[in-house]
């Protein structure tokens, strides 16, 4: 079969390869059977390589759903009573994390700061020894919406060390950027299927300490379908989801991490890194200008401002590049009115090349300026 190859710059989902498209076609298969049991253990062991977890200490949960179910999972079910969530809030995916507490009548605490910047770990540090209530800290690894890097290591030291719970959330990280759980002072990440791990959406996953999960068991029940003890106890007793599996994703998913090991972190996180510098070079050459600081870019995503002239529009260039295979996505700043080009998925360097004279054509064909 012949798929057309359509190249995506939007933070996810990210361009798959045909393998992986191909591996969902299967045989109809009941998940309740033993053969599908057994294929999400190695999935689920899988997972705990990625993000370089010790099976002995961590566990990685399954969910149906896109990747905000995880954010919505972890904090309505590990919070004790009486406690607060401490959100490290430096973007649209972090206020994302506040939305779920306004939404569960949660006490939280919001430390906003600048969209542009790193969090500042002073603030933090302050924040948590003036509230000693605070059980759990949250920050996103890279903030999607920017494409800055948020120091998670630091932010989970300062979580540990006011004896909280640090949860980071790391869709639009790992699987990209090496990620180690124990080294990064993480308690609890996440991610979906459709992000680093180059498969399909559907399937979302949690890593997370088991003895975490255990002790939440007592905590307050605030959801059924995304209660994280619930689902973790139904695996444990059965190996299965407790409800429908997006089964089809599976099956995509376990192709894309056969190929994830196949080309090895480190050539991966390269990868990217190659597609990131050529995504620079490209908006450089055109003399357009990007808004975050170099240095605390996550390599993943560039937020490029919207070119100063009257003739730039963005759904036009966006549907001139769609119709040549090349999607664009907008921006999430809302101070600045910005579009993002991002170097997820199974594209490398050439594709970038490509991509950059389609994007040109868009601006001469709309009589925009450019160098
Ligand atoms: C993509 C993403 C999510 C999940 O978004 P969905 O649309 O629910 O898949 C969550 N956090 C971050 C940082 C992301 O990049």
């Amino acid at each position: 079969m012949n798929i057309k190859r359509n190249i995506l710059l939007n933070p996810g989902p990210s361009t798959t390869t045909d393998t992986v498209k191909m591996a969902q076609v299967v045989p109809d298969i009941c998940p309740r059977e033993k053969e599908f049991a057994g294929l999400m253990k190695g999935l689920r062991n899988d997972l705990l390589k990625v993000a370089h977890a010790p099976a002995d200490q961590y566990t990685a949960v399954l969910f149906c759903g896109s990747g905000t179910i995880n954010i919505d999972i972890c904090i309505n079910s590990l919070l004790p009573e009486n406690k607060k969530v401490l959100v490290v809030n430096n973007g649209a995916y972090n206020s994302r994390a506040v939305e779920v507490c306004q939404m569960y009548h949660l006490p939280y605490i919001d430390l906003k700061s600048s969209v542009f910047e790193q969090p500042d770990l002073a603030d933090v540090e302050r924040t948590l020894q003036e509230n000693p209530d605070v059980a759990m800290v949250y920050c996103c690894h890279h903030e999607t919406g920017t494409g800055v890097l948020n120091p998670i290591r630091e932010i989970g030291a300062l979580a540990h060390k006011y004896g909280a719970i640090f949860v980071s959330d790391t869709t639009s990280s790992l699987g990209m950027i090496p990620v180690d759980v124990v080294k990064d002072n993480i308690d609890f990440c996440m991610a979906s299927a459709q992000k680093g791990l180059m498969a399909m959406s559907g399937l979302s996953y949690i890593i997370g300490r088991e003895d975490i999960i255990r002790a939440s068991k007592n905590y307050p029940t605030r959801s059924y379908y995304t209660n994280l003890y619930l689902q973790y106890e139904y695996f444990e007793k059965t190996g299965e989801m407790h409800f429908t599996p997006p089964v089809q994703t599976i099956y995509a998913t376990i192709q894309a991490l056969k190929e994830y090991f196949a080309e090895g972190e480190d050539a991966k996180f390269a990868r990217h890194r190659r597609v990131y510098e050529a995504i620079h070079h490209g908006v450089d050459k055109l003399g357009l200008e990007t808004v975050i600081d170099r240095k605390i870019e996550s390599g993943l995503v560039v937020s490029v401002k919207y070119p100063d002239d009257p003739n730039w529009s963005f759904e036009k260039v966006h549907d001139y590049c769609y119709e040549h295979g090349f999607t664009i996505y907008p921006g999430k700043i809302s101070t600045s009115n910005t579009f993002r080009l991002c170097a997820l998925g199974a594209i490398d360097e050439p594709d970038i090349i490509a991509f950059f004279e389609v994007f040109e054509q868009a601006l001469d064909q709309f009589s925009i300026k450019h160098l």
